[in-house]
């Protein structure tokens, strides 16, 4: 799922940061340092996997199969928020408008609608399901899902990780004492909450990406 290509730099991950806007949206946040503990247990599986393996990372820059076949990504409310600030408020032309397109005509069966020529058009803002699915050996060829193929050349992500990031996004479904985030991580309460992102109704996100450009024209 369209990857940059990993370097021995990182493997420590790098927050992501958009200081104006953290300032006024409270989930985000929380979004932006459960996405920096996933992409660091992600460097450090991948790392680990590629010398068990004695295999490289195949996933790479413009690489996107995946985002063509998986037709059950999850998705979680968070998430959903931040796909949605993002699309509206940061994403510029001419991607802009190829986005709306896909968003607006979606259906099931289609490739992801955040894939542009080839790549994420919300790479910093990916679910972490995409940013879990990496690959080792050959890159997949159209139409597989190496999960199904060769299981083994698939990354498992680090539990921990994955267990420390979703903890972090817990205050956003109102759980916020520390006994509680362990109780809702330790019972996958989390998961009650999950979306599939192709089962979902994006023309909603489309027309208020539209609305926004109306606005900010009449200004
Ligand atoms: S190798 Fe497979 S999983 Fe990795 S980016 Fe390419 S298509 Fe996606
Ligand atoms: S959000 Fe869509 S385009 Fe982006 S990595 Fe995930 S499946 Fe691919």
């Amino acid at each position: 799922m369209d990857k940059t290509e990993k370097t021995e730099d990182s493997y420590a991950s790098t927050r992501m940061n958009f200081p104006d806007d953290e300032s006024k949206l409270r989930w985000l946040p929380m979004l932006l340092d459960a996405y920096a503990i996933i992409d660091k247990g992600i460097a450090l599986a991948i790392r680990n996997e590629e010398h068990r393996l004695d295999k490289k990372l195949a996933c790479r820059r413009g690489c996107s199969n995946c985002c063509s076949t998986h037709s059950d990504i999850p998705v979680y409310p968070l998430e959903l928020v931040g796909i949605y600030w993002f699309c509206i408020e940061k994403i510029t032309q001419p991607v802009r408008n190829v986005i709306i397109g896909h968003l607006s005509g979606f259906e099931k069966s289609m490739p992801c609608p955040f894939l542009v020529n080839s790549s994420c058009s919300i790479h910093m803002l990916r679910p972490v399901s995409c940013r879990q699915f990496n690959v080792f050996g050959k890159t997949c060829e159209e139409g597989e899902d190496p999960y199904y193929t060769r299981r083994d050349d698939v990354l498992t992500p680090l539990e921990e990780y994955t267990k420390q990031a979703f903890s972090v996004m817990l205050p956003f479904y109102g759980i916020t004492g520390e006994t509680d985030k362990i109780y809702a991580i330790e019972n996958g309460l989390i998961h009650a909450h999950v979306r599939i992102l192709q089962a979902l109704d994006w023309k909603e996100l489309a027309k208020r990406m539209e609305e926004f450009d109306s606005k900010k024209a009449s200004f």
